[in-house]
């Protein structure tokens, strides 16, 4: 089967397979380029290949596979059973401290533990809140004294928890939650409060039914004070239920994600013991006194937020495996497939074939392996920090920016891919047993959850602007015109920059020269960085004014700019991912292979200065006639190139038979079809085939 890498069977199978184009002469010509499909697969499978290979064995056994006949009942048992079998494999303990028995390996852990999703997204999710979330909390919020105690039986199953953050009240702004921790100084310990019902904790995946423990997050009151948010480690249930003080209430059924059982929570006079506070950042002593490490209240609080971005870092790759999938899925099929006569008589064409088609997949794929490659570095940076090797206060923050703002391109791309590829295999995309419309409903909430999207690009926006800001504090309004200009400069890396913007007015009417220009590399570099740097640069100066204005009309001044702010965050997650993308290229050698990932990559490129040329041309940043060559060359040149290695580029992915579980994927189309041409041939040569209408009136 293709994609199945270290077989020696790739070429073989594609020489059965004949999926190539019939038509498109152009690609034929293109087709002189080969990918080497077996080195691309090892390089995508980037630093920690091993782990995500022992992870994809794990995934490819049907019993860690969603079953679609279950009752909701039997989906969440179905995958709590599961956890357990991934207990005995060990894989999902990596993340933790060699003194419980864990691996210290913190990136093998989550590109491991993101390969689930191959499997079933429940079971992904679901082993993400017992060991990404609950124990994540106790590991990096508590001490030592918290990990010796209760990790090992967080790491074994015994205790399966909840991570309890969000209330119904308040998700996006967590530090303004309603659960209360009171210390009781005379008793030593902690009484947790729900004060009213929007403060109930909710959403809480293990809390409908099977959690036993939550770690709790709460305003920390010692003696009048509220220190703000804390954590705590809470007891929930017993074998007979709710313990004394606790209630809550099942979710019920979802849009998605239902072999999770997700529940609400709330809290009456519920006691823990002081040392239950997970004390990393904020500790209460034996005399009742409040200390933490970090003075400043919202620092600690982002800095304890800050500890669990591995939940953002895991969705990210999540989505992007999800989208290889959907790709794989529409992309052979769509290479298989055939509708209607075109060129020949007789043959229907391959749908691949129709431009339309390759529009709307190709740039897709691009998409797929920007994604992939951006991923691979927000990896690298996550494991840069929670090994130590590369943890200073500025990784962490860049590993914060990034994590915010890869995760909301990755989780909408992948909605956008899998419904495109839905549509794309037609009637049998919408068969359950293919899977699109499955994976589609349970990656919806991707959107949603380890922060919202769209409140997660603001977090990068704000980003951005204090850079900004820093640089250019105190300075006059000519300093910050000149800021515009500067940065095109330094966009253009000295070498393209605005001596090319001059050339616009003179190579207009010259579609080659406008050409050359966008597929340039550094064009593109220029064109994205400069939509970045200027939309930062306009919106610095509007809310420079911000500090002088009165608290209200600051908000005002903030609000009525904040949909741009979320544009400009959205543009510099695209651009880190067309960096991201670029630099990838570096690494391959092989002159093929490279060939057609460049191609894929001004793709990748070209299609986002394609999206927003209207801002390119409204700010003059593009001729008319480059605008126009940006479409045309997508048309005309890179989508007839990119089409003959359609298939290879999706092999390359690595997805076997047991991964992909989607009939219409499984050659049987190409079967069908064969057989159906098989069938017309030989009616034609029996000569016995019935005459047309119209002919037979000839
Ligand atoms: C299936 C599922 C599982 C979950 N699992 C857990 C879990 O295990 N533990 C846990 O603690 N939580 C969990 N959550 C909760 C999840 O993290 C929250 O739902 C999420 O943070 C969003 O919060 P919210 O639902 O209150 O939405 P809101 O914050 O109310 O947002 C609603 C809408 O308003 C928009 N919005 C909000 N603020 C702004 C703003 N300032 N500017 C512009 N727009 C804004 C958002 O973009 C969003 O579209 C889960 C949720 C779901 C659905």
């Amino acid at each position: 089967m293709f994609g199945s890498r270290g077989q020696g069977s790739y070429r073989e199978a594609m020489t059965k397979l004949d999926d190539r184009p019939t038509t498109a002469p152009a690609a034929v010509a293109a087709s002189t380029s080969r990918i080497d499909v077996d080195w691309l697969g090892e390089y995508l499978l980037g630093t920690w290949a091993d782990a995500r290979r022992a992870a994809m064995a794990l995934a490819g056994k049907p019993e860690f596979q969603r079953q679609d006949d279950l009752t909701l009942a039997e989906q969440r048992q179905r995958v709590l059973g599961q956890l357990g079998g991934l207990v005995k494999d060990g894989m999902v303990h990596r993340a933790f401290p060699v003194s419980v028995g864990g691996l210290d390996d913190h990136g093998g852990n989550i590109a491991s533990f993101e390969q689930l999703v191959l499997a079933d997204p429940s079971l992904q999710i679901k082993s993400g809140v017992q060991w990404g979330l609950f124990g994540a909390a106790v590991l990096h919020l508590g001490t030592e004294r918290h990990h010796q105690k209760l990790l090992p039986a967080i790491m074994s199953l015994e205790v399966p928890g909840a991570f309890a953050m969000t209330e119904t009240g308040h998700g996006s702004d967590v530090a303004a939650i309603g659960t209360t921790a009171t210390y009781d100084k005379a008793a030593g310990e902690f009484i947790l409060n729900t004060p009213f019902r929007a403060a109930w904790k909710d959403y809480l995946g293990n809390a409908g039914i099977h959690g036993k423990a939550a770690v709790v997050f709460a305003q920390l009151i010692v003696d009048g004070v509220n220190h703000g948010v804390h954590a705590l480690y809470v007891p929930i249930r017993d074998d007979k239920g709710f313990l004394p003080g606790i209630g809550g209430e099942d979710d019920g059924l979802k849009g998605g994600l239902n072999g999770i059982d997700n529940g609400r929570l709330h809290f009456s006079g519920v006691r823990v013991p002081r040392e239950n506070l997970l004390n990393r950042y904020g500790d209460v002593d034996e005399n009742g006194v409040y200390s933490s490490p970090i003075a400043s209240p919202g620092r600690r609080f982002f800095t304890m937020i800050g500890t669990l971005v591995q939940g953002r870092v895991s969705l990210d790759g999540a989505s992007t495996l999800a989208s290889k999938l959907a790709m794989h899925i529409a992309i052979t099929y769509g290479s298989q497939r055939r509708q209607f006569v075109a060129g020949s008589p007789t043959d229907e064409e391959v749908i691949l074939d129709y431009q339309r088609h390759q529009r709307r997949l190709l740039p897709r794929l691009a998409t797929t392996y920007a994604m992939s490659f951006a991923h691979e570095k927000l990896l690298t940076a996550f494991d840069g920090v929670f090994s130590g090797a590369r943890a200073s206060d500025a990784d962490r923050q860049d590993l914060e920016t990034l994590a915010a703002a890869l995760k909301p391109l990755s989780t909408w791309n992948a909605l956008d891919i899998i419904q495109e590829a839905r549509e794309a295999c037609g009637g049998n995309g919408f068969l359950a047993e293919n899977r699109l419309t499955q994976l589609r409903a349970d990656l919806d909430v991707y959107a949603t959850f380890e922060g919202d999207n769209n409140v997660l690009l603001q977090l990068v926006a704000k980003r951005l602007l204090t850079d900004y800001s820093r640089r250019f504090a105190g300075a006059d309004a000519g300093a910050l015109a000149g800021f515009v200009a500067n940065q095109v400069n330094e966009a253009a890396v000295n070498r393209t920059g605005l001596r090319q913007f001059a050339q616009n007015v003179r190579d207009f009417g010259s579609t080659a020269r406008s050409v050359g220009y966008v597929r340039d590399t550094d064009s593109q570099r220029q064109l994205l960085t400069d939509r970045v740097h200027s939309m930062v640069a306009t919106l610095g100066g509007r809310l420079r004014a911000a500090s002088k204005l009165s608290a209200l009309e600051a908000a005002d001044l903030f609000n009525q700019n904040q949909n741009e702010l979320i544009e400009a965050a959205r543009a510099h997650g695209e651009l880190l991912q067309w960096e991201a993308f670029t630099e990838a290229l570096d690494g391959v050698h092989d002159p093929g292979t490279k060939q057609v990932l460049t191609w894929l990559r001004d793709l990748f490129g070209l299609g986002l200065i394609e999206k927003n040329l209207a801002w390119y041309l409204i700010n003059g940043r593009l001729s008319g006639q480059r605008a126009e060559a940006i479409t045309s060359y997508i048309d005309d040149r890179l989508l007839p190139r990119l089409r003959p290695h359609a298939v290879d580029l999706v092999a390359a992915f690595g997805l076997k038979p047991e991964h992909v579980r989607a009939p219409i994927a499984s050659g049987a189309e190409r079967e069908r079809q064969e057989e159906a041409r098989e069938y017309y041939r030989e009616l034609r040569a029996s000569g016995t085939a019935p005459v047309d209408e119209k002919r037979a009136r000839a």
